[in-house]
Order: C-alpha cells, then sequence, then structure tokens
C-alpha cells in the first residue's frame, strides 16, 4: 500500500514525487516511457518555475541550458525589452534533460520509479472512490491517493469522470526545431498578426525556433512544415537572416494537438496536476510552470492533511518531534514560520514534515532558517 502512486512522471509527476517523499510519503511514480525521453514540447521555463527549482535544489535540472534575466518582446512593431522582476531567470532546457534530472531526483528523494509502466485503469472501492491503479501487465498498486500527471490526455481524468470546468478552441497549430550556430543573446519573441515567433538559447549552445499560426491554417502550414517555420520570421527583424545562417540539425516538430482546458482538480482519492488540471496553448509558455506548481500545491495540501492526523491523535511530542520543538520554541525567526503554517500564511512545506514525525529524512538539516 502506497501513500501516493502518481501516473506520469514528466515535470507534474516527477515534482509531486520529488516533494511528497521528502515529505516522508511512500510514493510510487510510473510512466509508460522511459527517461531520458523527449516530448513535443519546447521548453522556456518562466522564472517563476525556475524560482520553484532553485527552492527545491533543483536548478542543476536545467543542465547547461543558460538562464537570462532579459527577454525581448517585439509586439507588431512595439518592442517591450528588458528585466524581469526581482532578478528573476528564464532557462529554456531540453525535456530530455529537465524531465529525466526531476525523475532521478524522485527516486533520490526516495520515490519508487517505475519506468515503462502503462497504466491501463484504476483501481476502485465499492462507494466509488480510488483506491489504486492496474498496469497493463495486469499488476495492481493500492494507494491512499492516485494523482494523474498523465497529460492533456489523462487517463486518470477520463476514467474519474473529471468535470471539465473551462474550455476554449483549439486556436493554433505549431512547429518547432533545434539550430546550432545562431546568433542569439536572450530570448526573443514576435507577435505579428496571425503570426507568433519565438527564439530561445537551450542547451548545448542550440537554438529553439517556434512559430505558430491560427489552426484554420493547419492544412497549408503542414504541407511544408521547415517553409512554414522560417517563412514566419520574415517579418522578425534579422531573426531570419540569422536562424538561416545557421543549421538546422533535428526534424521540424508540428502539432495542432493545442487545447486549452480546465478540468476539475481533486475528488474522492485522486488528483490531477499539470496539464491533466489545465492546459493552454503553448503561446504563452506557462504548462512546465503551472506543472511545477500544482506539484507544490498538491503536496502541500495532501501534507497539512497528513499533518493534521497525527496531530489529531493528541498524543504527547516523539523523540524525532521533540527535539525540532525545542529548535523551534528556541528562535524567533523558526517559531514565526512554525506558526505561519497554521496561519495560513507559510507554505507547509518543512515544519510539517517533522510534524509528520517518523519520516521525515534529514530533520536538523531542514530547519527553516
Ligand atoms: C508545441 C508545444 C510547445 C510547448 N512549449 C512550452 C514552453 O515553452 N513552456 C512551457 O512551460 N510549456 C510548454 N508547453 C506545455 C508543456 O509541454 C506542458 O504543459 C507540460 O509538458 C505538462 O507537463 P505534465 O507533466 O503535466 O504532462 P506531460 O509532459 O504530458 O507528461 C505526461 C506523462 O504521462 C505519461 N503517461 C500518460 N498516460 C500514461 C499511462 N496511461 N500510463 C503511464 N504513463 C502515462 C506520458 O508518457 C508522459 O510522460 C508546450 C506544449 C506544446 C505542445
Amino acid at each position: 500500500m502506497w501513500d501516493v502512486v502518481i501516473v506520469g512522471a514528466r515535470v507534474a509527476g516527477a515534482a509531486t514525487a520529488l516533494l511528497q517523499a521528502r515529505r516522508g510519503a511512500r510514493v510510487l511514480l510510473v510512466d509508460r516511457v522511459r527517461f531520458p525521453s523527449d516530448t513535443l514540447s519546447t521548453h522556456q521555463v518562466q522564472p517563476a518555475g525556475i524560482d520553484m527549482l532553485e527552492r527545491w535544489g533543483l536548478l542543476k535540472a536545467v543542465g547547461n541550458a543558460p538562464g537570462h534575466e532579459r527577454v525581448r518582446f517585439d509586439i507588431d512593431g512595439i518592442v517591450i525589452d528588458g528585466a524581469f522582476p526581482q532578478r528573476g531567470r528564464l532557462y529554456s532546457p531540453r525535456r530530455t534533460v529537465l524531465d529525466a534530472a526531476l525523475v532521478e531526483a524522485a527516486a533520490g528523494a526516495g520515490a519508487e520509479v517505475v519506468q515503462g509502466y502503462h497504466v491501463a485503469g484504476l483501481l476502485r472501492a465499492d462507494d466509488g472512490r480510488v483506491v489504486g491503479i492496474r498496469g497493463r501487465d495486469g499488476s495492481e498498486h493500492r494507494a491512499g491517493l492516485v494523482v494523474g500527471a498523465d497529460g492533456k490526455h489523462s487517463l486518470v481524468a477520463r476514467e474519474v469522470g473529471a468535470r471539465t470546468v473551462v474550455e476554449a478552441p483549439v486556436r493554433t497549430v505549431a512547429s518547432y526545431s533545434y539550430w546550432e550556430g545562431v546568433e542569439l543573446g536572450h530570448g526573443e519573441l514576435y507577435h505579428r498578426r496571425g503570426r507568433a515567433v519565438a527564439a530561445f538559447p537551450t542547451n548545448d549552445g542550440l537554438t529553439m525556433v517556434y512559430a505558430c499560426a491560427p489552426l484554420d491554417e493547419f492544412d497549408t502550414w503542414r504541407r511544408d512544415p521547415e517553409r512554414s517555420l522560417l517563412d514566419s520570421l520574415g517579418n522578425c527583424g534579422d531573426l531570419g537572416a540569422r536562424v538561416r545562417a545557421g543549421r538546422r540539425i533535428e526534424r521540424v516538430r508540428t502539432t495542432n494537438d493545442l487545447p486549452n482546458r480546465v478540468r476539475q482538480a481533486t475528488g474522492p482519492g485522486w488528483a490531477l496536476v499539470g496539464d491533466a488540471r489545465m492546459v493552454m496553448d503553448p503561446v504563452t509558455a506557462q504548462g512546465i510552470s503551472n506543472a511545477l506548481r500544482d506539484a507544490e500545491q498538491v503536496v502541500d495540501r495532501t501534507a497539512m492533511f497528513r499533518t493534521t492526523q497525527r496531530i489529531a491523535r493528541l498524543r504527547p511530542p516523539g523523540a524525532i518531534l521533540r527535539p525540532l520543538l525545542r529548535a523551534v520554541a528556541g528562535s524567533e525567526a523558526r517559531t514565526t514560520r512554525f506558526l505561519g503554517v497554521f496561519a495560513g500564511t507559510v507554505p507547509p512545506r518543512i515544519t510539517t514534515a517533522w510534524l509528520a514525525g517518523g519520516r521525515s529524512r534529514t530533520p536538523r538539516a531542514a530547519c527553516p532558517r
């Protein structure tokens, strides 16, 4: 019996597994693919997402992708070129790099990771509550909570019948690929009538170039995606010339599978995170940061639930908790953070791991300052 079983091990699933395992939960993380594995996605991680990776000690998950404090945004000739607030940095790590590093970190935190495991269905109790997963191989895993981090076509969402809360039509078709030898400082974004274009430095000195067009151009666009992509740069200053001066080193990937949808996030025994919960057109590059945020939120909520169950047993603090509570009592700053958790103004991250007792791995090192 697991505390949490997570279906899907990319940004949403691996981050959820990592954070749950760090709080002492018994976590099973499964994915039908094996990592490193690419997926149809460009990969700007907004400063809010980078901030989370940094807080979790995982900024290294971006590999050798460079970070930039600035971005250049040209909207129909109006150029907004400047820095993110609070010295935030944007990185654009390849998903082969980022996802694999998160999976490795989740395993390092104590989550059991099973790759090449295809979930075929969910297990239910008599009252309909979700109590586990069933694999294509016939194996079953029971859990207190099943998290669907299985992307926009989520099997978990389908099986539990998660309601669609908001939906908008598919609006764009998008293509992207990778070039070497492109002169590019920080990221560049262009919005023109009927086109959006992005060029960002990524791992190994490569440049990712992305363009999208209205969905009703799909048939003409896909006849020659490379041409469609490069023609879209024609109206973006000298970006087209700089990209053509480089060399494309991977195939052009094209998709119109770009839904916009928000689903009900939780139900009895289940929760959805990442694209399974909310998916939107990638034109604003929010999905990865949203997935990381979801992971933190679902973990904070379940951590507080577990903490409450411990406290409600009304037992005196044990051998691990007692010295930690003394450490809190002896510091004004720690006391404020500790009280903030119950006040609802400080996320219950580290403090609840102490209170959960017993299986907190490094309670002393984890003392909030
Ligand atoms: C063209 C494009 C460009 C994008 N660009 C950006 C960008 O620049 N920045 C950004 O932030 N976001 C971008 N996004 C969005 C981003 O890709 C998603 O938001 C993000 O991948 C969501 O992560 P996730 O972990 O929720 O799901 P996913 O990345 O979809 O991962 C789901 C995982 O679940 C696994 N899975 C599914 N079903 C099963 C099953 N039955 N059994 C076992 N495993 C299963 C899959 O194998 C997969 O590994 C882009 C998307 C597209 C399509």
